[in-house]
């Protein structure tokens, strides 16, 4: 599996997860009261409508987080598998669910149809927040990547708009996952606008709504005006209108283009930890199943399947030393590759499974004097 292609995926997926956490405190409030109540909203702070947790994410992310896992199951493409997936999710009582993708999801559950009809009303921007893991699926089978795209779409949302900005955001962020540059993403949102100028993002009028127009020109302004994954997510998510899902889509395609190191510290520290560990363990199995990984040996998750000790640190709320002192205790499975240290993914969640996921308790301090329960 390709290192670098792996790295922009697990950016993409994480950054529609943060700019879902980052833009939910800010959905559906003007510019005017975000600058009123915060100056520059650019924390993970939770609150909003909604009242999340900081660092929790919404049916943004959920739904995304659906397709995955169906893939994951099935070992491939299961358009069934995520309708059940999808109406699992709902009767989870998620947090928040757009209209149409209730519509959908009834739909599934009373007829067993997976495609909705043709509706004028369905131009929201509820397919287009959950392209991420088709993207990656997808990759490097165009004809696939199409099929895909449009049979996830019409699950909930069948409107030929809905259509092109799944299409044209999808074969973005898979470009930016190739490493493609400003120019070539740039060309791939005109040649949109071409098509149709509806979405026409030049002079962005700064609305931010849920209809999928005004959620890809305020994506394109936001992408294309600023020079940092953070820069265009705070930007974005100030723009408030339905920021969580602005937030998200912006995120999926500078989490790609920009890479993993780009992504904030400071926020993936915030965001909800099992999220982060259903991404990170998912991933790595969407992209091993991908077209692009055809002909490469699989079961390649194992190898994809490893984390630095930052990024470890991070996860378990420790410190890179603490987390060599548990490879070296054997509480975690590591190893040393060219002078530096990684540790499982698989071996880490379990720890965090089996120390009850609370391990700012249990994971050993620089102060413990190794008696506390991990250290043994
Ligand atoms: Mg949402
Ligand atoms: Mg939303």
């Amino acid at each position: 599996m390709d290192t670098e292609i792996l790295q922009r995926a697990r950016a993409s997926f994480l950054g529609l997860a943060l700019g879902d956490a980052l833009g939910a405190t800010t959905e559906f409030m003007t510019p005017t009261e975000i600058k009123a109540q915060y100056r520059v909203h650019n924390k993970i702070r939770g609150g909003g409508w909604l009242g999340v947790k900081p660092g929790q994410v919404t049916d943004d992310t959920e739904m995304s987080l659906a397709i995955a896992q169906a893939i994951d199951t099935a070992d491939g493409w299961t358009l069934q598998g995520i309708a059940e997936n999808f109406l699992a999710w709902m009767r989870g009582k998620p947090i928040d669910m757009g209209s149409t993708v209730r519509k959908g999801i009834v739909n599934f559950r009373r007829t067993g149809s997976l495609e909705m009809p043709t509706n004028e009303w369905d131009a929201g921007n509820g397919a287009l927040m959950r392209m991420t893991p088709v993207a990656i699926f997808t990759l490097g089978d165009e004809q696939l990547f199409k099929r895909c795209t449009l049979e996830q779409a019409h699950l909930t949302h069948n409107h030929p708009l809905s259509d092109v900005a799944c299409l044209c955001v999808g074969a973005m962020v898979q470009a930016a996952l190739q490493g493609a540059d400003r120019f070539t993403l740039h060309a791939m949102a005109r040649e949109l606008v071409a098509g149709y100028p509806n979405f026409q993002f030049t002079n962005y009028q700064g609305l931010a709504s849920g209809y999928v127009v005004d959620t890809v020109q305020t994506v394109f302004h936001y992408f294309f005006t600023t020079a940092s994954f953070e820069e265009c997510l705070t930007g974005i998510v100030n723009q408030g209108g339905d920021a969580d899902t602005t937030g998200a889509i912006a995120g999926m395609l500078a989490g790609a283009f920009y890479g993993f190191k780009s992504l904030p510290l400071h926020w993936l520290r915030k965001l909800d930890r099992k999220i982060n560990n259903q991404i990170e363990s998912l991933v790595p199995r969407l992209l091993d199943l991908s077209p692009s990984n055809q002909g490469k040996e699989r079961n390649h998750t194992m190898e994809a399947g490893k984390i630095d000790l930052d990024e470890a640190a991070i996860r378990l709320e420790s410190t890179p030393l603490n987390v060599l002192m548990h490879i070296k205790r054997k509480l975690l499975r590591g190893e040393e590759i060219d002078g530096r240290w990684f540790v499982e993914v698989t071996s880490l969640e379990n720890f965090l499974t089996e120390r009850g996921n609370s391990p700012k308790e249990n994971v050993c301090q620089s102060s413990c004097s190794h008696k506390c329960p991990s250290c043994g």
